[in-house]
């Protein structure tokens, strides 16, 4: 995973999502390129995004692991309704869904030509103003 520059320009801030300790990890890992999964300490488990309790065996005892950024279209939709005003100077845009190479699904922002179903995808953050986006593009 690496942070890139992002290639639109959003027309009022995007939404922050609130601090908490459960997601603290998280947000510290997108800020240094990395997409963590957390891992039940208890089953093995390796979920995304962050949650309290393991759906496996409902622990709540989490390490973190980096995931690779590598994975397979799942879904695959555009987007032609900003539903907040920030996303409105970005429409249309395609978000996809992605099976990760080690299990959990992520959702992102599509960098390339027109998606399909099980392409092998590479994803990577791309900073903008007060943040970065999970994206995604063609593997090589
Ligand atoms: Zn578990």
């Amino acid at each position: 995973m690496s942070t890139n520059q992002n290639p639109t320009t959003a027309t009022a801030d995007r939404p922050v999502p609130p601090a908490s300790t459960l997601s603290a990890p998280y947000w510290e890992g997108v800020a240094a390129g990395k997409l963590l999964l957390q891992c039940c300490s208890a089953c093995g488990t390796l979920r995304h995004y962050p949650r309290l309790l393991c759906n496996a065996c409902y622990s709540n005892s989490v390490t973190w692991q980096e995931a690779s950024g590598k994975g397979t279209i799942h879904s695959w939709t555009v987007s032609h309704h900003a539903y907040h005003p920030s996303f409105a100077g970005d429409l249309p845009y395609t978000l996809v869904t992605v099976d990760l190479a080690e299990g959990p699904r992520a959702l992102g922002r599509w960098r390339g030509p027109l998606p399909s179903i099980g392409l092998p995808v590479v994803g990577s953050f791309e900073a903008r103003s007060g943040g970065f986006d999970l994206v995604f593009a063609p593997a090589a």
